[in-house]
């Protein structure tokens, strides 16, 4: 099985020039017509921060595999946004607020329907696709479902409250996806807010705009007044030039359910995002493990559409089951096709489930080694700010040239769910240092395999990650 670097890029909505330059730290000098075996391809996936999905033999034989698609059939289409941020800094707020910036919607009537996702068209007839589920937690449970959805992501930070501990969670969550973000410095209208005091605080989080010398861009808005929305718009638009968001419109279908339920009346009503290929209605769909023909498409305008290019988010109606949100969909040409595929995947996700064996650090390391990973991932949580600092200091001292640790995420207080689910799709050990798991977040970790080691002594933490790292993991653990 082998794939070029072109098409690798076009299934990861990367620029091949990125992927290239991955290989090229990697020691191989390509073209982007080179072919990759499984291993090479899936190294560069991990490295562009996306969780690599071997698709199955069975996928292949079904004919399930996209063909490539050609550099002259890819045309420029929407960047898709999410948007992130503590709780109450006004990321429901700037949804709305977003959603009347559209042009279309004076006359024929504005958004009116949540179906998980929606698309405005600017002025300029410039299009943004916004998913419409703010926060870090559904972001990063699609991730670990393997679905890249979200081309970047706007951090929304009141001016009147400066970073606050969820900030940091979707910056890091943002910066474990390799998703580059935008920072909506909201409230402006507020008494007390301070755009500088924000950046101030985001140069202490590594996050440096460009006011402050960095290249992240920063737009200082109000939701609540509608002020310079047009500005954080332009900003999104000019951040998804550099990422050259490109996709195939003449093809069979393929992308991710958005969000999907049983509504009484109609059924089984999922939200398709278009990544790309057209859907149109009379398509046969295999979503996850259901499948169907469209029967109809609505969008959040409560529309019926014939057709969805890529990056519109639909409502479809027409599927046999409700699939989870973070599955793939793909057109496929025959129902017999569609049946095969879904009575396949059933099978699968019912084994999977009999089997789910929790990863041990072991496991983790040989896959590590095996895959000659540079980076070791952890998430960590420690009683107390002083120490959580201290974990880190220490742990960015051990790792030698070829393996060091990558922290994706620490701070103090319980380990959580949220933080089960950023481990699981980065794969990442969780360290808890004096803390414990709540009863979510250890149920959660026991479903997916995550490991969490618990520790109480900085020394014997420290001691036991080194010795992992240099591959002498002993049995204790
Ligand atoms: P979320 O929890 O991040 O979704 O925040 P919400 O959108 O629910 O907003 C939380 C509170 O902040 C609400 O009372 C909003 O009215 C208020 N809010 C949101 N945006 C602004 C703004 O630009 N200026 C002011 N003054 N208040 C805002």
């Amino acid at each position: 099985e082998v794939i070029t670097v072109q098409e690798l890029a076009n299934r990861m909505a990367e620029k091949a020039t990125d992927a290239i330059r991955v290989l090229m730290k990697m020691g191989m000098m390509v073209t982007i017509n080179e072919n990759l075996d499984q291993d090479t391809a899936e190294l560069v996936v991990r490295e562009l921060g996306h969780l690599p999905k071997r698709v199955s033999e069975a996928d292949v034989e079904i004919g399930l595999v996209g063909e490539e698609d050609n550099l002259e059939d890819m045309q420029v289409r929407p960047p898709v946004v999410t948007i992130m941020g503590h709780v109450d800094h006004g990321k429901t707020s700037l949804l709305d607020a977003l959603r009347e910036t559209d042009v279309a919607s004076g006359e024929a009537g504005g958004i009116t329907q949540h179906i998980g996702a929606y698309q405005v068209t600017l002025s300029s007839g410039a299009r943004i696709t916004f998913l419409d589920t703010p926060g870090h937690e559904a972001f990063t449970q699609m991730r670990a479902r393997g679905a890249r959805v979200t081309d970047l992501v706007v951090i929304v930070v009141a001016a009147d409250d400066g970073i606050m501990p969820q900030t940091i969670e979707a910056i890091n969550h943002a910066k474990a996806a390799n998703v580059p973000m935008i920072i909506a410095i909201n409230k402006m209208d507020a008494p007390g807010a301070s755009a500088d005091r924000v950046r101030q605080e985001l140069l202490q989080h590594d996050v440096q705009v460009e006011a402050m010398g960095g290249d992240v861009l920063d737009v200082e808005v109000s939701a609540l007044k509608r002020q310079n929305l047009d500005k954080l718009e332009e900003a999104i638009l000019l951040q998804s030039e550099v990422l050259e968001l490109k996709a195939n419109p003449n093809r069979a279908a393929e992308g991710v359910v958005v969000e999907a339920k049983l509504e009484k009346g109609r059924g089984p009503v999922a939200t398709l995002l278009v990544a790309r290929g057209t859907l149109r209605v009379g398509d046969i769909v295999v979503a996850g493990a259901e499948w169907g023909k469209v029967r109809a498409m609505v969008d959040e305008r409560g529309r019926q559409l014939d057709e969805a290019a890529p990056a519109r988010p639909v409502e479809i109606l027409g599927l046999n089951g409700a699939p989870s949100a973070g599955d793939d969909f793909s057109v496929v040409d025959s129902e017999g096709r569609a049946r095969d595929v879904s009575q396949y995947r059933q099978q699968q996700q019912r084994k999977r489930r009999q089997f789910t064996t929790p990863t041990s650090i072991e496991g983790m390391f040989s896959q590590l080694k095996e895959k000659k990973a540079e980076e070791f991932p952890v998430v960590i949580r420690g009683d107390v700010q002083g120490t959580v600092e201290a974990i880190v200091q220490s742990l960015a001292k051990i790792g030698g040239d070829d393996i060091k640790a990558r922290i994706l995420h620490a701070a103090a207080g319980g380990i959580t769910e949220t933080d089960v689910t950023l481990a699981n799709a980065s794969n990442a050990l969780i360290i808890g240092f004096n803390v414990r798991a709540n009863k979510q977040a250890r149920e959660a970790a026991e479903r997916d395999g995550v490991p969490i080691k618990y520790y109480s002594v900085i020394y014997d933490l420290v001691d036991e990650v080194k010795a992992a790292m240099a591959g002498q993991l002993g049995p204790a653990i």
